[in-house]
């Protein structure tokens, strides 16, 4: 399990005053359980630890952090090395430095699902089914509008969009073996927001189901 790299204690005091800001983004499922993350020991500022950490690595960088790693002593242990203060709230204390959880089987499973992940990004990018399908696109619809949501690069942003796509793969993680398996069939397009959102769920989120999100989102 892979912890994000560079994170340093200022960066986590932005992510900090972001979710001051804007609390009701946090998802439901990232939102505080078991422990919070204390600012200046203050126990009426609490946050999510492990939302605090993945919203501090992306502040800055173009990107989330792709790696995989656990809630609990995992992500405390990195922000008391950081000089944070973690409560437990069950049993009403700091935590204090522990063994991360090394249970082998665990840890394969989500380092095989992290390999599995980077294939699926892999064929994606530099595939060449993905390519391929583009191409066959083209010839039907040159604007190459998003399966999703019907955005075309170039209607908005001209010449620099042409021909701009992403490519996605609807095969879910762990069933792609080799990428000669892939059909053009299997190959979502769509545009960077949209393929982000595909992504953002585990298992993945289907096409045609966030296609109906955002019909829905935009009637209201
Ligand atoms: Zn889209
Ligand atoms: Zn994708």
């Amino acid at each position: 399990m892979t912890m994000p790299s560079g994170v340093t204690p200022k960066e986590i005091a932005s992510a900090m005053d972001w979710i001051d800001l804007h609390e009701q983004e946090i998802p439901k499922n990232q939102r505080i359980r078991k422990f919070t993350l204390l600012r200046d020991n203050d126990k009426k500022k609490q946050y999510p630890p492990k939302f605090v950490i993945r919203k501090a690595y992306s502040l800055l960088r173009e990107s989330g952090w792709a790696g995989i790693f656990s809630g609990g002593n995992e992500t405390n242990n990195f922000l008391i090395k950081k000089g944070f203060k973690v409560w437990d709230r069950a049993r009403r204390k700091f935590v204090g430095l522990e063994a991360v959880d090394e249970n082998p089987e665990k840890i394969f499973k989500e380092g095989r699902v992290l390999a599995q992940f980077k294939k699926h990004i892999w064929i994606e990018r530099h595939g060449s089914v993905p390519k391929h399908a583009k191409e066959i696109r083209l010839k039907s619809d040159p604007q190459l509008h998003c399966d999703v949501c019907g955005f075309s690069f170039v209607e908005n942003y001209g010449e620099i969009g042409a021909e701009f796509i992403e490519a996605h793969h609807k095969i879910p993680l762990g069933r792609i073996r080799r990428e000669r398996n892939t059909k053009i069939r299997d190959i979502a397009l769509v545009c960077s927001n949209c393929h982000r959102m595909l992504h953002r769920s585990n298992p993945l989120l289907k096409a045609e189901k966030l296609r109906k999100l955002v019909r829905s989102y935009k009637q209201k």
